[in-house]
């Protein structure tokens, strides 16, 4: 079973010394097709913005190269766009689903309580939905808690895919902002999307300085990771070093 970590969009970190970060997206093998977990920026992102994205894309100082989409990556991958039968997300930010479009067969699970914070916003961190990632009409499967666990986590396991894929919620960030975990042969890869800082930076620095946009999760996930090493976390967002190393076999 394979399982390539890409980077589905550069931007530039805000402080110094404004390091270059990716957006982790997960392409995995399945028993039913390709399974992607977010999916960065699609090419409309590139070549068609909308003013919300352009603004985003202009305050991030994102690398504007439509060769970084997932949908360009597959393909050099010796994939093909039609082989994406699964997306889950981890939110609905512009940054993670904004390739949606370049996948409009596929079924997009996601947590019932995002479809909702997309739907009827609260909070200022649920205004950054871009609504051109959706205009396509997006196959939804919205998922809600049902009693299962991952580990001591209530979860939902998406149901008919091996190797098992589970959305974990880890509200904070958004209202029904998730983690997804995928098993490997080795345990499990745990994406926790912008539940902790870049870079699975927990150093207390950094925690008190993003506390107020990544949420109240981070004492958990730190000591569920320090706890568990069969299961390797990643974070929504990981240094340019992190996804070079993820190319070498
Ligand atoms: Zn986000």
């Amino acid at each position: 079973m394979t399982i390539h970590v890409l980077n589905g969009f550069s931007k530039r970190l805000p402080w110094p010394p404004y390091r270059k970060i990716g957006a982790v997206c997960s392409l995995a093998e399945t028993n039913d097709g390709l399974l992607l977990v977010d999916t960065g920026l699609g090419l409309g992102d590139y070549h068609n913005p909308s003013r919300m994205m352009r603004d985003f894309m202009a305050v991030m100082h994102a690398v504007r190269d439509p060769e970084i989409a997932i949908v360009r990556q597959l393909t050099r991958l010796g994939y093909q766009p039609a082989d994406v039968r699964h997306i889950v997300l981890t939110h609905l930010h512009l940054d993670h689903a904004g390739g949606l479009p370049d996948f409009p067969h596929a079924t997009v699970h996601l947590f019932q309580r995002e479809y909702e914070a997309w739907k009827r916003p609260r909070k200022l961190l649920e205004i950054p939905y871009d609504k051109s990632h959706f205009a396509h009409g997006p196959r939804w499967q919205l998922h809600r808690l049902e009693g299962e666990r991952w580990y001591d986590f209530d979860a939902v396991r998406i149901a008919g895919i091996q190797p098992e894929v589970w959305l974990v919620p880890l509200a904070g960030h958004t209202s029904g902002h998730c983690g997804v975990a995928i098993e490997t042969e080795t345990g499990w890869l745990f994406q926790v999307g912008d539940a902790v800082p870049a870079n699975l930076q927990f150093d207390w620095f950094s925690v008190l300085l993003y506390r107020p946009t990544i949420g109240a999760q981070v004492p958990r996930l730190k000591a569920f990771a320090a706890s568990h090493p069969e299961v390797r976390m990643v974070a929504g967002h990981m240094g340019l070093d992190f996804f070079e190393k993820e190319k070498t076999p």
